[in-house]
């Protein structure tokens, strides 16, 4: 059976804990049935990539959920690396269009040639890729930047990245139940008006709502380990009966 594994480069989030790298932003790798997709390649994602023993040249997949420097300052490093130059072009970008596109994209343009396919991720759209589905599920509210919740499938796992967003009627209707592993960007202890960002207090009720077999929280603000994301996974276990974990850096998970 092929091992399928999450591996966290980085677990902080918010301009003070990115920016100041009180934690790292590497982004995840994620292994599912053999394929290897790295998620949100943030500042640092290229130095981790290597330091945690990963090569960029195994990526297949890349998918960015949205244009926020956290999710995607290092993209253009790692598809060069990824591609030897633009040499060997990787099989498929996956991102919002405003990280390709427009005024003011992310990606370098010389570098479209380094991807062999670029798909932009919309509201309910399945992008197959050999024997694994991502799908775009919910747009999120996002202050400036196109989000979009991600969903991964393969024949047997189900695995969600719930990133930024502001708390709102759709996200407890937009994903699947019973995930075998369900990410969530975590960046507050509690709700703080006038920030678009998700707090344990919402992530809670997802929690109760989608029923995912492990839960794990990830991108912290300062106000976040201030208040200890292990306390707050292990009160928010106890509560939904959902096996929860906190993030850290370099984390790997087996499922
Ligand atoms: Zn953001
Ligand atoms: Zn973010």
């Amino acid at each position: 059976m092929l091992k399928n594994s999450i591996t966290f480069l980085g677990t902080g989030g918010g301009r003070v804990v990115v920016f100041r790298q009180i934690r790292h932003s590497g982004g995840i790798w994620l292994n599912l049935e053999g394929t290897n997709v790295l998620i949100d390649p943030g500042p640092g994602s290229l130095v981790r990539i290597f330091e945690k023993g990963f090569d960029t040249r195994d990526i297949d997949i890349i998918v960015v959920s949205h244009r926020h420097l956290d999710h995607s300052a290092d993209l253009n490093s790692v598809i060069e690396s990824a591609s030897e130059s633009t040499k060997k072009p990787k099989d498929l970008l996956i991102a919002p269009l405003d990280v390709v596109e427009g005024d003011d994209p992310i990606l370098l343009k010389y570098l479209r040639k380094a991807i062999k396919e670029y798909v932009p991720v919309e509201e309910n759209k399945t992008i197959p890729y050999k024997n694994i589905q991502i799908i775009g599920t919910i747009k999120h509210i996002h202050e400036g930047a196109d989000t979009y919740g991600l969903e991964f499938h393969s024949e047997n796992k189900k695995v969600i990245y719930v990133p930024c967003g502001k708390f709102y009627e759709k996200m407890l209707e937009g994903y699947s139940e019973n995930a075998d592993v369900m990410i969530f960007n975590t960046t507050f202890p509690k709700k703080v008006e006038g920030y678009y960002h998700l707090s344990a207090e919402d992530v809670e009720k997802m929690i109760e709502r989608y029923k995912p077999k492990i839960a794990v929280i990830t991108h912290f603000s300062v106000a976040m380990l201030k208040a200890d994301p292990e306390k707050i996974a292990a009160r928010m276990s106890r509560k939904t009966g959902v096996k929860v974990l906190a993030a850290y850096d370099g984390m790997r998970l087996n499922f």
